[in-house]
């Protein structure tokens, strides 16, 4: 079966400015640690380059309003109603061409997500995809377009029943904005709990509405996690979920910030613990699309993200970092030496795990009845 990869080559002129978190050269540097360890150049792997979303795309989660101003405030001029639309601000900066960024990695998404309609393909990774906090008529979150909306939406005209899964670090709220109402796409984030962290949402209690009452799940997590909490959550929750719902197509946001060390997050996953989440999604066996997302310290996203196009490919990636990367990385400042890290992993407080157990006792009884029944109709 062929494994699709969208190549970042064309953001490379992107920047949102030196002062941001959110790094544009995590996503080439990324690309040239899978070249190096020689998982693009082979018969199963079909590279697709990015080309931007069109507006019809688009305006199936986003409003005219926002995208006119998002593409007004794109080519420099002044827009009356920018901060409404989440535009300006330190977050959600508008850097020459943003327009441009947002639709280009929209367009990587939904092109992944297409791909997985082709019988002769079962996995796809858009690594610049991912930006969950978009909403339909503002930015959010250094996110100005929902590539993993549109991505889902492209699965369901397709007739796809679709899980999404969401490990970064903050709550998927865009995402789960999308489908709230909505029975055949379940969403699941797990998350730093919102009561310490952007969006300040995701709480256990939020299990979707109307239609789509059970179809959303929220793991919130006390800071400090670590491996067990997340080990755990995929166990009691997240594996069993998925399993009643039987989605035809998985798809996976694999921000890298709840990974220990991170500048804006404090989940302490360590990328061992992040590779065995990515090992978890290979075994459900559905058609796979897999998105990136946050992370902001610049060698976990790129060692986290290899680790993913490896698992995907069904490989077991050596420790050891090619040199060739790693000089190439050092002369840009960044420097990471082996693959996985350290392998101390943090122990897991009792206070986490003893707050993760009780949520998830609360989704098992409010959702998992919902999700049986719906699996007996399917
Ligand atoms: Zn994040």
């Amino acid at each position: 079966m062929i494994k699709v990869l969208v190549d970042p080559e064309r953001l490379s002129r992107f920047d949102f400015g030196p002062a941001h978190p959110f790094k544009v050269h995590r996503l080439a540097l990324t690309f040239e640690l899978l070249q190096a360890y020689g998982l693009i150049d082979r018969d199963d792997v079909r590279v697709i380059g990015l080309r931007e979303a069109t507006e019809p795309e688009a305006l199936g989660f986003h409003s005219q309003g926002y995208l006119e101003a998002l593409r007004l405030a794109s080519s420099g001029m002044w827009v009356p109603n920018q901060f409404s639309h989440g535009l300006g601000t330190t977050d959600n900066p508008v850097f020459p061409d943003v327009y441009e960024w947002a639709m280009l990695v929209a367009g990587g998404s939904i092109d992944a997500a297409a791909a997985l309609l082709d019988r002769d393909v079962d996995r796809s990774f858009n690594l610049t995809g991912g930006l969950h906090h978009a909403m339909p008529n503002r930015a959010s979150g250094f996110c100005h377009v929902n590539d993993g909306v549109l991505a889902i939406q492209r699965l369901r005209a397709a007739g796809k029943r679709v899980t999404y899964v969401d490990i970064d670090a903050h709550h998927g709220d865009g995402v789960q904005h999308a489908f709230y109402e909505d029975q055949d796409v379940l969403t699941i984030s797990i998350h730093q709990t919102g009561y310490t962290i952007f969006p300040g949402t995701g709480f256990e209690e939020e299990i979707g509405q109307a239609a789509g009452r059970g179809y959303a799940i929220n793991l919130p997590l006390l800071p400090g996690a670590g491996d067990e909490a997340y080990d755990e959550a995929f166990e009691s929750v997240i594996l069993p979920a998925m399993e009643l719902f039987r989605p035809d197509v998985l798809v996976t946001q694999l921000g890298t910030d709840a990974v220990l060390g991170d500048l804006l997050a404090n989940l302490r996953l360590s990328l061992r613990g992040f590779e065995r989440a990515v090992e978890r999604f290979r075994a459900v066996g559905a058609p796979w699309l897999a998105l990136g997302g946050g992370g902001y310290d610049v060698p976990n996203v790129v060692r986290a993200w290899a680790l993913t196009w490896g698992t995907m490919l069904g490989e077991t990636l050596p420790d050891e970092i090619p040199s060739a990367w790693m000089t190439a990385a050092a002369a840009r400042g960044v420097t990471a030496s082996r693959l996985r890290g350290s392998a101390d992993v943090p122990p897991t407080p009792d206070r986490v795990m003893e707050a993760l157990r009780k949520s998830a006792e609360s989704i098992r009884e409010m959702v998992f009845p919902i999700l049986e029944d719906a699996g007996e109709r399917g």
